[in-house]
């Protein structure tokens, strides 16, 4: 089975803040799930350079613009690296191989009568790129950012997008397309009051994939960069690779960019006689003092600042763990120390580091392969069973709370059973079923703390690691005589 994921490509005219974080966190734990779940995974993700904005911030640096997208796009991949991201691919809209599909895209469209020339009049917002309506003519503010829109009038060609809506309707009605559920209506409103054809070319921006046109127009970044889901796995120029993955089954955005992926972008594929994408999910914002957090607003909290305090894993943690993804989340430093401190520190590094002071003061730090006791070992698999669906259904909160019941379960068994006692009989038993529990916990754990699991994994004297391993671990015996390692504190307490 194969499973296709993508995040946006990231629009690389300012470093990237918390909000490119988050989405490209959530579908790394995603690719991760379905990678132990057993899945051939294909997880895209890159950068979008191209436009007049791109243009124009190269221009204020004295560098070129080439020069200019090579370094940002490169802070990209870094922060990627750093993050823990394990993407497939990571394309950039200045590829060659790029460049040339979305010309062949465009041709394709002319030749099935898609596309027609006529005249664009209207206001372009540079900051968003994005053609938009103003409210007020004589104050013509972007409806998105707030920043006046430049008034333009050129030959355009127009993709006839209005001839796809009762299909896209339709498509919209019946399946799982628009996600989360509470987004439908808001999408299949805007359809039904009617679409509109959109210009997909620009005649005086130079930075941009000339048109196979005799005119040497430049496609709309927009469109442009849509096109990259197509040719991040092959579309026109690798057929093996395409007819594998094709088409999409998840794809993360921010709820900013819905109106390109819920609509635009279906419509193009429609235009191309290609399967449309399974879900396209679009997550909250995080929010600081009331404020969206983006590069256009300026109040940005740097990913990089909180992974220096805390590292990475509780970054990871955090941001799928305070918020129902979906919906929006308020960030707040003392929200971090809280739920890090509470969850990460009292919890999970607690138990196991309790559990293994066990093993080494009482069973001279060997675990046995005992039959775990029966209600644990129960639980821990009626736990996984409710995290596989939560994790089906990107519902990441919830999993992780399917995950900490079973910490919390550990934790209370382990204060009942105390086996620290003086005289307890059966140290060996209950030590071992907690093992054998925490393991569970530490396989759930991977897709979402990757680094943090493999340490308790190693500190239980497991081989490998537990995000190479398949998910039927989960209810095996414990191998025998497993001599645990050093133990160390892997979550310090923060005051
Ligand atoms: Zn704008």
């Amino acid at each position: 089975m194969k499973i296709y994921i993508t995040t946006p490509i990231y629009y690389i005219n300012a470093e990237p803040h918390i909000g490119h974080t988050y989405t490209t966190i959530a579908a790394d734990v995603l690719a991760r799930f379905y990678r132990m779940a057993g899945y051939d995974v294909f997880f895209l993700t890159g950068t979008d350079e191209h436009g007049q904005k791109i243009y124009e911030v190269a221009k204020t640096q004295n560098i070129t613009t080439k020069e200019f997208v090579d370094r940002n796009s490169e802070i990209y991949k870094k922060l990627w690296d750093v993050l823990n991201i394990s993407y497939t691919r990571f394309i950039r809209t200045t590829e060659p191989e790029h460049e040339e599909t979305v010309r062949k895209v465009f041709t394709k469209l002319l030749e099935k009568g898609a596309l027609y020339k006529g005249n664009y009049e209207g206001y372009y917002c540079i900051p968003c790129e994005s053609y938009a309506i103003p409210e007020d003519e004589n104050n013509p503010l972007c409806p998105d950012c707030n920043r006046t829109m430049s008034k333009i009038s050129e030959p355009s060609y127009f993709f006839r997008m209005s001839k796809y809506a009762k299909q896209l309707e339709r498509y919209i009605e019946e399946n799982d397309f628009v996600k989360p559920d509470f987004r439908k209506n808001e999408v299949l409103n805007f359809i039904r009051a009617g679409l509109y054809d959109v210009s997909i070319t620009r005649k005086n921006v130079e930075w941009g994939i000339s048109s196979p046109t005799p005119e040497n127009y430049t496609i709309y970044v927009w469109f442009d960069a849509l096109i990259n889901y197509l040719s991040g796995v092959g579309y026109i120029q690798n057929d093996i690779l395409f007819s594998k993955y094709w088409p999409p089954d998840v794809q993360f955005i921010g709820k900013d960019i819905m109106r390109f992926h819920h609509i635009i972008w279906p419509c193009l594929l429609l235009a191309l006689d290609l399967p449309l994408p399974k879900v396209i999910f679009a997550h909250g914002w995080w929010t600081s003092g009331k404020d969206k957090i983006s590069k256009s607003k300026g109040n940005i909290v740097s990913p990089q600042k909180i992974i220096e305090e805390y590292g990475l894993d509780p970054l990871r943690y955090f941001l799928l763990r305070e918020v129902p993804f979906g919906l929006d989340g308020e960030y707040s430093e003392e929200g971090f120390k809280k739920r890090y401190n509470s969850d990460l520190v009292n919890d999970l590094g607690n138990l196991v580091n309790r559990t293994l002071n066990l093993v080494e003061t009482k069973m001279s730090g060997i675990i046995g392969n005992e039959t775990p006791e029966i209600t644990l070992a129960n639980f821990a698999i009626s736990v996984f069973e409710e995290y596989e669906k939560k994790m089906k259904a990107i519902a990441f909160s919830e999993a992780l709370e399917e995950i900490w019941k079973l910490i919390s379960f550990l934790n209370r068994f382990l204060d009942e059973k105390a086996p620290w006692r003086e005289g307890c009989k059966n140290v060996a038993e209950i030590v071992n079923s907690t093992i054998y529990g925490i393991r569970a916990a530490t396989i759930m754990l991977a897709p979402f703390i990757p680094n943090s699991s493999s340490k308790i994994w190693k500190m239980l004297g497991f081989d490998g690691d537990p995000g190479s391993k398949g998910f039927n671990l989960l209810n095996q015996n414990i191998p025998e005589g497993t001599k645990v390692n050093k133990r160390e504190i892997i979550f310090p307490r923060k005051k």
